[in-house]
């Protein structure tokens, strides 16, 4: 298996070497049978990694961390987190490994990393084990992601162990190999902090800095350039994940990266009928992550963050709280003036109808409208704005008809049709094809039986899921009234 990593570039160990007090040195468990599953030849071919090698049977090895080079060092990464509100001092990698950092075609670092590759010192009792269901909703729920332009962290293959996992039921097990821009984490910070060594932080927001947001690394105070520069990632990507629909289920801090990508699928879903109290987490009772309380949460989150670098904002504590709320205070307008511009892209209306953005009084009440109409009618969100586009073009029908009481559509259409909406706009931003849960579960339960075609084909749908095609038909629907109310279950 040694030779099998010749046609992949070398694995840094940047992160390893860096922060030993925040990574243990670790061994990815051995698969003997492991066997791939489904491989991402276009990711592949952006890191530099030969797809062909990868297809066979050492390369399979390799997805799962076998046969790694010998300059590799594999770590499990320490982080603390918020958990549904709750603080845990030592979370940490409990069933995944950093293999190491490649520079992709870009010259962009990026971390290689491993889901489901054995218990790690931070395992807390757990197996160490992901099955393969949750592990395939990651790679097509974060492929579409990327497919919508939402920055995620990427899914590069999956590897069946060829070893059985035991939850519920007994399930085939399976290793995501994951691609990401760094692991950092909200609560990679927190552990930081907590171990109480300033000089550890300062080089974190460093490291930090370099890695994700370079032009501010020569910042005078480079806490806050990190703490401003992570408000900006998040309330952008909140505000995106809130315009296609996304509900990530398990917003905790250790799930919120520095780099502003999206991390850690595990109950999210899509929202189908609009409903800002859409929860579809099994475990998450009060709906402290429902859809439409993600900002309020990511801005919660954000505070936790500001807390880790008190002590290096300024060497005056008064000072560094008022710092940190001064920076806090950016969320609530970057987030708004993110979801208004993309509200206005998803009406086809130009940036200008929103000039001075979330002051014009006419289009925040278009808006708000339509928001009210969507929720009462408990409309399919996905399908409403790409229907939308029809009304542009002038056959308002195929919206119209999404609603079981049209008149209030019929009062609002004329109001959002006076600003002379661009359907082309529309179509390139209002997915046809997006993972529905219906879809999703369907495909999940045909590969745990061992059929990963309706895995592909929806992989195939989700990654073009601009243009309308052909035999994909049943890809664009929402879930059948049989589906009944969704529920996810934490991937473990
Ligand atoms: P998550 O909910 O996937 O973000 O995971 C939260 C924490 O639980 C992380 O520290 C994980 O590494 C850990 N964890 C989740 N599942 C397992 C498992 N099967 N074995 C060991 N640790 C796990
Ligand atoms: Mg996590």
């Amino acid at each position: 298996m040694s030779g099998a990593l010749s046609t992949t570039p070398a694995l840094g160990s940047r992160y390893a070497r860096e922060f030993p007090e925040l990574a243990v040195p670790w061994r990815a468990q051995e698969f003997p049978d492991a066997r791939l599953l489904v491989l991402n030849e276009p990711l592949a071919a952006e890191l530099g990694w030969d797809a062909a090698a990868l297809r066979d049977g050492d390369g399979a090895g390799v997805l799962v961390g076998a046969g790694l080079p010998d300059a590799a060092e594999p770590v499990a990464q320490a982080y603390a987190g918020h958990q549904f509100g709750a603080y845990s001092p030592r979370l940490g990698d409990g069933r995944a490994l950093l293999l190491g950092e490649v520079a992709d075609a870009n010259g962009h670092l990026r971390d290689i990393h491993l889901k489901g590759s054995g218990p790690t010192p931070f395992a807390r009792g757990g197996d160490g084990l992901a099955a393969t269901g949750p592990m395939l909703r990651e790679y097509i729920v974060s492929e579409a992601m990327h497919a919508l332009g939402v920055p995620t962290t990427r899914a590069l293959a999956v590897t069946a162990t060829g070893e059985d996992v035991y939850r519920e039921s007994v399930l085939p097990g399976a290793v995501l190999t994951r691609v990401a821009s760094s692991h950092l984490r909200v609560g990679t910070f927190q552990y930081a902090a907590a171990m109480g060594d300033d000089d550890l932080v300062r080089r974190l927001v460093a490291h930090a800095l370099n890695r994700h947001y370079p032009d501010r690394a020569a910042a005078d105070n480079p806490s806050l350039a990190l703490l401003e520069a992570v408000i900006d990632a998040q309330a952008a990507l909140i505000a995106q994940w809130m315009l296609v629909g996304f509900v990530h289920g398990v917003m905790n801090t250790d799930n919120m990266t520095i780099s502003g990508e999206t991390i850690d699928y595990g109950p999210c879903a899509f929202m189908d009928a609009f409903d800002p109290a859409s929860v579809y987490s099994s475990i998450d009772l009060q709906g402290r992550y429902a859809f439409g309380r993600q900002p309020l949460i990511a801005e919660w989150n954000l505070a936790r963050f500001a807390e880790t670098l008190l002590l290096t904002l300024d060497d005056d504590e008064d000072r560094a709280v008022e710092l940190a709320q001064e920076a806090l205070g950016r969320f609530r307008g970057a987030y708004n003036a993110a979801w208004f511009g993309g509200m206005l892209r998803k009406l086809g209306l130009p940036a200008s109808a929103g000039a001075g953005a979330t002051e014009d009084p006419v289009t925040t009440a278009l808006l708000t409208d339509l928001i009210g109409l969507l929720h009462v009618g408990r409309v399919d969100y996905t399908g409403f704005f790409r229907q939308l586009s029809a009304a542009a073009r002038g056959d308002q029908a195929p919206a119209r008809e999404m609603f079981s009481d049209p008149d209030p559509f019929d009062l609002w259409a004329p109001r959002w049709l006076e600003h002379g909406p661009d359907a082309d706009v529309m179509d390139a931003v209002n997915p046809v094809y997006i993972p529905r849960n219906h879809l999703v579960e369907e495909a999940l339960d045909a590969a745990t039986g061992g059929d990963l075609s309706p895995v592909e084909r929806l992989v195939d749908a989700v990654t073009s899921p601009y243009v309308q095609r052909p035999g994909f038909e049943r890809y664009a629907e929402p879930a059948p009234e049989a589906f009944g109310p969704y529920r996810t279950f934490c991937g473990t």
